[in-house]
């Protein structure tokens, strides 16, 4: 997608917006739950996809790591294959409508909606110290992503299902209270079985914050970690190579090999009768440093080359902003703003 503006027939095609927030290093559970499909999506869809900088800080933060994870995501975003060709790619500070929607969504969002959102309640009480109006106002700016590209549809994970509820009731009421302004957004969630857990604790999703960061595979991480982590993966005293809900960390590998390989569960169980965990713990590792390779290669390439993804940052923020202004010079003239000629 060049332009949204483009009297092309990408204008038949429904928009999409996803974006991550760059608070750890993207990991195994982000590649396969997220970044995956925002690939496959390209083609189908207008894509909209943001490093969500804004949101990270609503969370202590190290400014150092913030900057050089923003590279990073970008870098990654190119080197598995999203195209600023295609799709729009860009840095959520670097297109100022954002912040600029999200602070007429704010007076258009009751205290009590907000106050009700189960992650607003979770982080608050994870970090006492740092209850923040930020974190407080977060679904608002995330309603504003969405809302500015005049999106259809929002691939997200069920933890997000609530903030998008939010968002779509904001923009029903401000539709109802002015004229028809925003298109009301829908969810796309991930089929069952997308999800990755950590390979210390496989009941639990494998996540970018961990604390034990042994049980998590970083995309970046070198061949020789990921064969340790995959060593050291917690399974169970069985012997048996099954795909079963009473056996997570086995059923974790096999996931992780069947998508990294394109081998059906089914298939994998036959490949690996017989064999022993260890075994087929080293070749999960294997399948995942072989997968990762290029990708690492060209992040690498990438990574180093700061002019280019800027040039891409660049790019994609002006695409973004000329969609964005249309909508937010809308919704400043219904709510009364003066605007210049
Ligand atoms: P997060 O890293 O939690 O901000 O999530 C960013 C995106 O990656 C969301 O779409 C999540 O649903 C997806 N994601 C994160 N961790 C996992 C996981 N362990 N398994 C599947 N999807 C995940």
């Amino acid at each position: 997608m060049a332009d949204l503006n483009d009297k092309t027939q990408d204008q038949a095609k429904k928009i999409v917006y996803s974006a991550l927030k760059p608070t750890g290093d993207l990991q195994l559970g982000n590649y396969i739950g997220a970044l995956k499909n925002m690939v496959r999506m390209q083609d189908d869809y207008n894509c909209v996809y943001m490093v969500a900088d804004m949101h990270s800080i609503t969370v202590d933060n190290v400014p150092a790591d913030l900057r050089r994870r923003t590279y990073d995501f970008m870098a990654l975003f190119l080197a598995i294959g999203l195209d600023p060709e295609k799709s729009i790619l860009a840095v959520q500070s670097q297109v100022p409508e954002h912040a600029e929607l999200a602070w007429v969504l704010n007076c258009y969002t009751q205290f009590g909606e907000a106050s009700r959102m189960t992650q607003f309640k979770e982080k608050s009480a994870k970090a006492p110290e740092n209850v923040n109006v930020g974190l407080f106002a977060y679904p608002t700016l995330m309603a504003a992503d969405i809302l500015l590209y005049q999106t259809d549809l929002v691939p997200i994970g069920k933890d997000q299902k609530q903030h998008l509820e939010l968002a779509r009731d904001i923009a029903q009421r401000f539709n109802t209270k002015y004229s028809p302004t925003f298109v009301i957004p829908d969810g796309i969630y991930p089929k069952q079985g997308a999800k990755i857990y950590n390979l210390l604790d496989p009941t639990a999703k494998m996540g970018k914050t961990d604390d034990n960061t042994n049980g998590v595979v970083f995309l970046l991480d070198d061949p020789d970690t990921i064969m340790r982590k995959f060593k050291r993966a917690v399974t169970d005293c069985d012997t048996d190579i099954r795909y079963d809900e009473s056996k997570p960390g086995i059923s974790n590998l096999i996931t992780i090999y069947s998508v990294f390989t394109g081998t059906p569960v089914d298939a994998v169980e036959r490949e690996f009768a017989g064999s022993s965990y260890a075994d087929f713990k080293t070749k999960v590792g294997e399948a995942v440093v072989e997968y990762l390779r290029p990708i690492q290669a060209r992040h690498h390439e990438l990574v180093t080359d700061k002019k280019y993804l800027e040039e891409v940052m660049r790019n994609g923020a002006e695409k973004a902003s000329r969609i964005a202004k249309r909508t937010l010079s809308k919704v400043y003239r219904k709510v009364g703003f003066v605007q210049l000629p």
